[in-house]
């Protein structure tokens, strides 16, 4: 079993075809950590993908804010901006979607699904030092997530936490063995707005029975997720971080 692991996609459309064109024949089922809309100028686009998709999916922060304007008051002021447009451009029926996506965990068969942490969907997880007691709540061996925009991941091993490797600026993949003893908690970047001082969107496979996981990056149409975000009347600070990837 091979899984297409997403993240934070952003209603990034070309971003995310660019990531469907990668992986293409690579994998069997899709899951996605939240965050399908928010900042890009697609979000519309990014939901009828998922569906189509037929992706587990949990809730982002973002996917909530489109319908539950509390959640924009801790948002950056363009983030706010974004939001409040997503929930005008979205329909009741994508917006309903949306409502009904399950918060974290969800724990299924082989592996565990959150957005940010398995006790707080808006935690971010990021540094080692954020993994504090994180192996206790842990249900399942191996638990994606998303929310920081950072590819990466830790293995629990014996000697300490291991930070898993990433692909290089010029590379398009790192292949990790996993151990199959150890607990691993994996986030496979940001589609559609990388935070990682890597432009290129994000993504991993996860190859169950070969104990195998892809981190992959892929170049995509920057300049035109841009001009649309400026055309919608987003703020152009969400177009202009795209191209540096922060
Ligand atoms: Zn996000």
């Amino acid at each position: 079993m091979r899984r297409l692991i997403l993240s934070d996609i952003h209603g990034n459309l070309e971003a995310l075809e660019a990531v469907s064109n990668d992986a293409r024949g690579r994998y069997d089922e899709v899951v996605c950590c939240g965050d399908i809309v928010g900042y890009g100028a697609s979000p519309h686009e990014a939901i009828v993908w998922m569906q189509r998709s037929g992706a587990s999916i949990v809730r982002g922060n973002h996917d909530r804010a489109a319908w539950e304007p509390g959640v924009r008051e801790s948002f950056t002021p363009s983030a706010r901006t974004a939001a409040a447009w997503c929930a005008q451009v979205l329909g009741e029926e994508d917006l309903a979607w949306l409502r009904a996506l399950p918060p974290g965990p969800i724990w299924r068969d082989d592996f565990g699904l959150v957005h940010g942490s398995p006790d707080d969907e808006d935690a971010y997880l990021e540094y080692t030092t954020d993994l504090r007691g994180i192996d206790q709540l842990l249900q399942r061996r191996v638990c994606f997530l998303g929310h920081t925009h950072v590819q990466g991941g830790w293995q629990w091993q014996p000697g300490g936490i291991r930070l898993l490797p990433v692909p290089a600026p010029e590379e398009p993949e790192c292949v990790v063995e996993l151990d199959p003893d150890s607990l691993i908690l994996i986030n496979p970047g940001s589609v559609g707005q990388p935070r990682d001082y890597d432009p290129r969107a994000a993504y991993a496979i996860w190859d169950a029975t070969q104990g195998l996981l892809s981190y992959r990056r892929v170049a995509y149409d920057i300049d035109s997720a841009q001009r649309r975000i400026v055309a919608a009347g987003l703020p152009h600070s969400l177009a202009h971080r795209l191209a540096i990837g922060r």
